[in-house]
């Protein structure tokens, strides 16, 4: 899932949409409708200064979705397990778990 930088648009694999884990598709479409409204403010959605858990519209896509996991009562294994996926390191999962204030037990 992801959000074009041309034109704001969210764009879903249909397979994932098919195949997915329904709260993770729900958790990453308010994680992808921050980006939105980040685009419709102007902001570079992909500052290449950044690494990708270092950027600042990253952090806070992440930080409402993590708030949205929360209030569905999802404990933070749960959440950290949203949170690794398959093209983040162990390193960029274990800063972006300290960010936004996860407890990772084995990241
Ligand atoms: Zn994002």
């Amino acid at each position: 899932m992801g959000v074009s930088d041309e034109d704001g648009h969210i764009m879903i694999s249909a397979n994932y949409l098919n195949e997915g884990d329904i709260i993770d598709i729900y958790l990453d479409i308010i994680h992808e409708l921050v980006h939105v409204r980040q685009f419709m403010e102007g902001k570079e959605l992909f500052d290449r200064n950044f690494s990708y858990v270092g950027r600042p519209t990253e952090v806070e896509a992440f930080r409402y979705a993590v708030e949205e996991a929360r209030n569905l009562g999802l404990n933070d294994e749960r959440i950290c397990d949203y949170l690794k996926t398959e093209w983040i390191s162990d390193e960029d999962l274990r800063q972006l778990a300290e960010a936004l204030h996860v407890r990772c037990s084995n990241p």
